[in-house]
C-alpha cells in the first residue's frame, strides 16, 4: 500500500460518541510499551505521527487515523500499565469494550506482543476477549530486532502456546527498527480490504 495520506481525525476519550465511520477500521491492541505506536507510524510511513509512550498508559483514548480515505487504522488505549488507577483500567476496559461491540466497519483487530516474553495474563485476557466478541485475533510479535535471528522460531512458538492459539491465529514478526515484517502485515491488511 503506498500512503498517501494520513489524518487523526477522530479521538475518542470515555464519554465521547464513537464515529460511525464509512470505511473499514483495522484496530491495534497491546499492553502499553509494546511498541504500538511504532508499529502504526511505520505502517503509516511517518516518523512520530502516532504517539509514542513518554507517558506511558496515560492517554486513554481511542485514536483513529484515516488512511488515503480508503481505511481507518484504529489506535486503542494501551493496557496493563501498573501504575494507573483501578478506576482508570475499569474505564479502559468500558471504553473498549463499547467500540468492539458498536462498530460495523471493525474487520481485524490486531494484538502486540513483545516477541522476547512469555504473554502476560492481561495479553491472555486480551485474546481470549477479542475471541469472545467475535473476531479472530492476529498477533504481531514486536522488536523481532531485540532477539537472535536463531531464537525467532522458538519466540514465536512460545507466544502461541502462551495464549493457547491455535493454527487459525497468524503470528507475523515485526521490528520497528529495521522494519521487518511490515510488508507482510500490509499485505494482510490489504487481504481484509479485498475481501
Ligand atoms: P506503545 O506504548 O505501545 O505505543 O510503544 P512505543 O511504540 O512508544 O514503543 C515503546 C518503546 O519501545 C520505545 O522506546 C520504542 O522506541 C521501543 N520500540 C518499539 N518498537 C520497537 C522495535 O521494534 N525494536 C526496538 N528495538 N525498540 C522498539
Amino acid at each position: 500500500m503506498h500512503v498517501k495520506s494520513v489524518n487523526l481525525e477522530t479521538v475518542c476519550g470515555i464519554t465521547s460518541t464513537l464515529p460511525e465511520n464509512d470505511k473499514i477500521e483495522i484496530a491495534f491492541a497491546g499492553k502499553s510499551n509494546v511498541g504500538k505506536s511504532s508499529l502504526i507510524n511505520a505502517l503509516m510511513n511517518r516518523k512520530a505521527y502516532a504517539r509514542t509512550s513518554a507517558q506511558p498508559g496515560k492517554t486513554q483514548t481511542i485514536n483513529f487515523y484515516n488512511i488515503n480515505e480508503e481505511l481507518y487504522f484504529v489506535d486503542l488505549p494501551g493496557y496493563g500499565y501498573a501504575k494507573v488507577s483501578e478506576e482508570i483500567k475499569a474505564k479502559w476496559g468500558t471504553m473498549i469494550e463499547r467500540y468492539l461491540k458498536s462498530s460495523k466497519q471493525l474487520k481485524l483487530i490486531f494484538l502486540l506482543i513483545d516477541i522476547r516474553h512469555e504473554p502476560s495474563a492481561n495479553d491472555r485476557h486480551m485474546y481470549e476477549w477479542i475471541l469472545y466478541q467475535g473476531y479472530q485475533p492476529v498477533i504481531i510479535a514486536t522488536k523481532l530486532d531485540k532477539i537472535n535471528r536463531s531464537q525467532k522460531e522458538k519466540h514465536l512458538k512460545m507466544l502461541r502456546k502462551g495464549l493457547n492459539a491455535d493454527g487459525k491465529t497468524s503470528i507475523l514478526p515485526f521490528s520497528a527498527l529495521s522494519k521487518q515484517g511490515r510488508d507482510e502485515i500490509w499485505e494482510y491488511i490489504e487481504g481484509i480490504m479485498e475481501s
